[in-house]
């Protein structure tokens, strides 16, 4: 089969050939029909977040059928979990110590076939062709993960309008909230994306949002917006930190903080949220806008997802 590889930090991934790989106890082999590109693959390439054994084949946004059957399943980042730890045992398994994480330190889907943990698939839901399906997988559950710690805030700044931006917006807004859009200043594509997804603002993200907030979520590796959302906030709200790594967070003065204002990081999921989002999905109904790109264009689609050179969400088709 055909796979994208990552050897090192700061070397494009490299196409070779690779025999099947053999399902261990427990695990089912999958064609691969599609597999989102993230942000996260960005920070196992640049080794801001460390893959421990490579060579390794990235890729955890993975829609496949279990070969020899119709099944369409989808396989997420988090790819096993022990289930024996304080974590597991208490309901917190995304915060498992021994957890393995697809495309990082278990071969992902930038490949014609993968092989995956059969508890750790998700079905998919029926309706969403492939590609626009892989993004529900990490941009969406990380949204929906993100959203859970915003409660019933009714006003949401959402930082950064990517993948998993233009999935929440939906989620959002379907519930009855008003969601408030930031970006790269300047970027009036994303901005004009933002609306048409009927963000009630969209803006840059150093502007003020024309009320205060009840919650924010940072989608965006960039730790400066943090001050910036903190600042948008009313007392008692709460930004969210989405993403798997940040740039440093600059200091703010404490009365940033006051009134009762917090931080909260989102770390993985759970398998409960990625049942629930994907049974809510197609309810709103969420619609993914995709850009789609073969297996060995994945250096070009990484490039143009940190370019910021598409809207929504990339997937490579093998
Ligand atoms: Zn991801
Ligand atoms: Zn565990």
């Amino acid at each position: 089969m055909r796979a994208m590889v990552f050897d090192r930090v700061g070397r494009p991934l490299r196409l070779e050939q690779r025999p099947l790989p053999i399902p261990g106890p427990g695990e089912v082999l999958l064609r691969v029909l599609a597999c989102g590109i993230c942000r996260t693959d960005l920070h196992l390439i640049d080794g801001d977040v460390e893959v421990e054994h490579a060579p390794r084949i990235l890729g955890h946004q993975i829609v496949g059928v279990i070969d020899g059957t119709e099944r369409r399943v989808g396989v997420p980042w988090v790819g096993w979990t022990c289930g024996t730890c304080e974590q597991c045992l208490g309901g917190h398994e995304n915060l498992c110590p021994n957890a393995r994480f697809t495309g990082c330190d278990i071969d992902g889907g930038m490949a014609e076939y993968t092989v995956a943990d059969e508890r750790f698939c998700f079905p998919m839901p029926a309706g969403y062709p492939a590609a626009q399906a892989a993004p529900l997988l990490c941009a969406g559950l990380i949204g929906f993960r993100s959203l859970r710690f915003c409660g019933d805030a009714h006003r949401i700044g959402l930082y950064g309008f990517g993948a998993a931006a233009h999935i929440l917006i939906q989620v959002a807004t379907w519930q009855g909230r008003e969601v408030y859009a930031f970006t790269r200043p300047g970027d009036s594509i994303a901005q004009e994306f933002a609306r048409s997804l009927s963000a009630t603002w969209a803006g840059p993200s150093d502007a003020m949002p024309p009320v205060p907030l009840d919650a924010a979520i940072i989608f965006a590796p960039d730790g400066g917006l943090v001050p910036l959302a903190l600042r948008a906030l009313k007392p008692g709200g709460r930004v969210v930190c989405g993403g798997i790594h940040m740039s440093d967070i600059p200091s703010i003065p404490y009365q940033n903080l006051w009134d009762e204002r917090s931080i909260q990081s989102v770390a993985n999921l759970t398998r409960e949220d990625g049942h629930e989002f994907l049974e809510l999905a197609p309810q709103v109904p969420v619609t993914t806008h995709v850009t789609s790109y073969r297996l060995e264009q994945a250096n070009e689609a990484l490039a143009d997802l940190r370019a910021g050179r598409f809207s929504g969400a990339g997937v490579l088709v093998p």
